[in-house]
């Protein structure tokens, strides 16, 4: 009806006007607007419905408006809707229990953030105080937030105009598909890129290298799967140098790699000394985050004041709709679901789509967690031309998909509830979508 579009028109002027978005030159900016949504699906206020492959940014895993996860959370504000962290309150330690459940048995205690990023700043801040050593190692191919040091970490271009925070160390993680190594297996990049970890560690001075900070499985950098023994030999080469071993699980985590943990689909040898995580532990609903602490890191604190917190550590909201999600996830087989979803429909049709059309390089992934490597020339790998990406992003719109995009590739990325059917309709989209970007190659 004219009010229903009234309100998308008017949605648009004050965005325009009055919202300045994130990792954007504002002026050319036209976002979509987005009114209502349930489990897969989003729709604007005139009602144009679009299938959400996104998971909005890889974070709605139990989908819209779970009507669990939104009880608890009203539930949650008519009780108590805010609160002290230096309180105890049950949703907090209900929330902090199911997630320790799911860690280590050695990992029992949780700081809440308010999201990845400060899960991050406060995990590394942790080694550092742990090790009384400065140096953070982590990859090129890496996002791990928008603060201090996080960004600093994380490896991608969003950390060249933010390096403000010192001692930060990258590496080159392994990545057979476009290997900088020469390599020509899997076995043959995890034992290279170890190697190279090795090498960078002994000449920064193991002696400074307070932890190896790794995405379990890289999200943004393109779904990057790690080989067999990358994990496990990262692990000993920590041990050997009594490193930490932070695992980034904020976009990999519960449910969307097919497990609660993405590293448990791996080797990890004994395992992280933190897991910082955000995202799909409660979908976004409410805005949270933190970091899992193994039980020997956790006892520095135990009579030593840990220099750190936050207003809204353990804001009953974000618990509350913790408890709710991983519960719902539980009861409902959300996890399994993501992973046999992946095994037994996304993957082989995404396969099938890469045998037909020339732009698709290769094909990653696991649960709801897929890249589609886009090129110009399968020969020479070439990543397509960013145009051609953006043509992607808005063909897939106009035929009712929201795509995640990312560089040269289209990230598979549906909530972990989506269905054979959704499924089957969004793989038609990509078909389209990937015959205009065959022609735009030959
Ligand atoms: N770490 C990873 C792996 C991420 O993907 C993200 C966000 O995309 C972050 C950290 C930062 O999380 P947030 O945006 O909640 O600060």
């Amino acid at each position: 009806t004219a009010t229903e579009q009234d309100l998308d028109a008017r949605t648009k002027t004050l965005d325009k006007a009055h919202v300045f978005h994130s990792w954007s030159a504002q002026a050319a900016l036209d976002p979509l607007v987005v009114a209502g949504a349930l489990g897969s699906r989003v729709w604007d206020h005139a009602g144009r419905t679009y299938l959400d492959f996104s998971s909005q940014l890889v974070n709605v895993n139990i989908g819209h408006q779970h009507p669990a996860v939104v009880a608890a959370i009203q539930e949650q504000a008519g009780l108590l809707a805010t609160i002290a962290p230096s309180t105890a309150n049950l949703a907090r330690g209900e929330a902090a229990r199911r997630i320790t459940d799911r860690a280590g048995d050695t990992m029992n205690k949780v700081f809440f953030t308010n999201g990845g990023a400060d899960a991050i700043e406060n995990a590394i801040r942790m080694a550092r105080l742990h090790t009384k050593r400065d140096k953070v190692v982590s990859t090129y191919r890496s996002y791990h937030g928008n603060t201090g040091a996080a960004v600093v970490a994380t490896g991608d271009w969003r950390r060249v105009p933010n390096e403000y925070a010192r001692g930060h160390v990258h590496v080159f993680g392994p990545f057979l598909y476009r290997s900088e190594f020469w390599a020509t297996s899997p076995e043959q990049e995890s034992e290279r890129a170890l190697q190279h970890l090795r090498r960078v560690i002994e000449v920064e001075g193991p002696a400074s290298v307070a932890a190896v900070l790794l995405e379990s499985i890289p999200g943004t950098a393109g779904v990057l799967v790690p080989p067999p023994g990358y994990l496990a030999g990262v692990r000993e080469l920590c041990d050997a140098h009594g490193i930490v071993l932070i695992l980034d699980e904020v976009m990999a985590g519960f449910g969307r790699a097919g497990e609660w943990f993405a590293h448990d689909a791996f080797d990890t040898g004994r395992g992280p000394d933190l897991i910082a995580f955000a995202k799909g532990v409660n979908s976004g609903y409410v805005p949270v985050g933190g970091v899992v602490i193994s039980d020997e890191i956790a006892a520095d604190f135990d009579e030593t004041v840990f220099p750190g917190g936050l207003t809204y550590s353990g804001h009953p909201l974000a618990a509350a709709s913790i408890v709710a999600t991983l519960d719902a996830m539980e009861s409902e087989g959300i996890v399994d679901h993501a992973r046999s979803i992946g095994a037994d429909v996304i993957g082989p049709g995404l396969r099938e789509l890469a045998e037909r059309h020339p732009v698709v390089g290769e094909v990653r992934g696991l649960g709801v967690f897929w890249a589609l490597d886009l090129v110009s020339d399968a020969e020479t790998r070439t990543p397509v031309a960013p145009a051609l990406i953006g043509l992607a992003k808005k063909e897939a719109l106009a035929r009712g998909l929201v795509p995640f995009a990312a560089d040269n590739r289209i990230h598979v990325v549906p909530p972990c509830v989506v269905t054979a059917d959704e499924v089957a309709e969004a793989l038609a989209i990509y078909d389209d979508v990937l015959t205009l970007l065959d022609k735009e190659i030959s």
